[in-house]
């Protein structure tokens, strides 16, 4: 797998983006997990802390615009080292079988 430093995914051959260019990841490259909703990003930070994984989790909307549209409305994305996708997108499965991609 390449990586896509402006996107923070791992892509096999090109980005979803045609003007990026991938390089090799680097074990502490922040990687995108996944993006779900309050519930099931509830769900999952348990379970990264469990694994001792460290994630930064980053909501789409903002505290402010949260609080004005209501919490369902968030959306949560997750990013973990290189080095711990592998196990990481293991328990995102666990937590959002149908929604992980
Ligand atoms: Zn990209």
């Amino acid at each position: 797998m390449q990586y896509c430093e402006i996107c923070k995914t791992l892509a096999p051959d090109h980005c979803f983006h045609e003007d990026h260019s991938l390089r090799a990841p680097r074990d502490n490259d922040p990687v995108l997990l996944l993006t779900t909703d309050p519930l099931h990003a509830d769900m999952l930070e348990p379970l990264l802390k469990d694994a001792d994984i460290p994630y930064v989790r980053q909501g789409r909307l903002g505290v402010g615009m949260t609080l004005r549209a209501g919490n369902m409305l968030e959306e949560y994305s997750f990013y973990v080292p290189y080095s711990a996708y592998e196990q990481a997108s293991e328990l995102s499965m666990v937590v959002a079988p149908n929604c992980s991609d």
